[in-house]
């Protein structure tokens, strides 16, 4: 059986990346890798599902015990990808959803060059913008900490192997496009 392919996806807080990788993970031979993190869990989030909720010191232990395939600080919080359930899943053949920011990306790409990386841009900043207004669920401090990372991510674009642009209503079509990748990564392993 052929190994699953590492995905990495990155693209700014705001770009609608949630919904475009809902659309990927309906197909039962991928599966997400939930992160580890020190951020409070916003309403909603549930503990095992969107993140693995921890302390610092929880975190720390984790790096420390090798558990952790890459982590980076975002916005001043700790976050990280478990390793042992990427690892599993790939041997499985399942292909693996890694949801990080443009550090980890790259150094996943460094550790495992096999991976495919994919960032997901909003078709421009003022959509982007309106987007995480309208989320209301960070304070202005943070959104304006957000953009600016935005910003700044924005600009590694092109250093992913695949940019796809997640348009107005754009999400499934986003989502097929990155299927195909996928699959074209996978016939090429
Ligand atoms: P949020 O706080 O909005 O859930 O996530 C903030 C940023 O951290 C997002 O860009 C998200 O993709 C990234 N992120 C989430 N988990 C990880 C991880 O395990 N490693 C890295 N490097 N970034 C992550």
């Amino acid at each position: 059986m052929s190994k699953g392919v590492l995905l990495i996806v990155s693209g700014p807080s705001g770009c609608g990346k949630g919904t475009v990788l809902q659309h990927v993970l309906k197909n039962e031979e991928y599966s997400y890798s939930v992160s580890a993190t020190t951020r409070a869990p916003r309403e909603g989030e549930i503990d095992g599902k969107h993140y693995h909720f921890m302390t610092k010191a929880q975190f720390e232990h984790c790096i420390a015990n090798d558990k952790i395939l890459e982590y980076t600080v975002y916005c001043d919080n700790m976050y990280g990808t478990p390793r042992e359930f990427v690892e599993e899943q790939l041997l499985r053949g399942v292909n693996v959803v890694l949801e990080i920011e443009t550090e980890g990306a790259f150094n996943v790409k460094r550790l495992m060059p096999d991976a495919l990386s994919v960032f997901i841009s909003p078709p421009d900043m003022e959509t982007l913008e309106t987007r995480l207004r309208g989320r209301g669920t960070e304070d202005n401090e943070t959104v304006e900490k957000r953009l600016a990372k935005a910003r700044e991510e924005m600009l590694l674009a092109d250093r992913y192997d695949v940019v796809i642009v997640n348009k107005e209503n754009g999400a499934e079509e986003a989502a097929s496009e990155i299927l195909k990748a996928v699959e074209a990564k996978r016939n090429s392993l």
